[in-house]
């Protein structure tokens, strides 16, 4: 017998709050409770999912910037610096079929 999940109901959210969900920056008690609303309400659950593709298009609004040819070779000298940890052993990834 699976096991009942009750889900109750809370306050919705303050109207600026949904936004700084999406966005990431509320405190941790701010955003449990945020989750725990929109398991039970589909209004705000619409809302807070809009808010969230916008936050993702975000990334693209900014401008491009070409980063100083300094940063390229730092990150390449770290990657060639990088051993692998000793006592693991690397194998062969699998196919397998989902
Ligand atoms: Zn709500």
């Amino acid at each position: 017998m699976a096991a009942a999940r009750l889900i109750v109901m809370t306050q919705h959210p303050d109207i600026d709050d949904l936004p700084a969900f999406a966005l990431r920056m509320l405190n941790t008690e701010k955003t449990a409770r945020i989750q725990q609303h929109l398991e039970s309400c589909p209004d705000c659950r619409a809302v807070a999912r809009d808010y969230a593709r916008i936050a993702d298009l975000l990334l693209y609004a900014a401008p491009l910037c070409e980063p100083p040819a300094h940063l390229k070779q730092q990150l390449l000298d770290r990657i060639a610096g990088v051993t692998e940890p000793s006592g693991i052993t690397v194998v062969a990834l699998q196919e397998t079929t989902l």
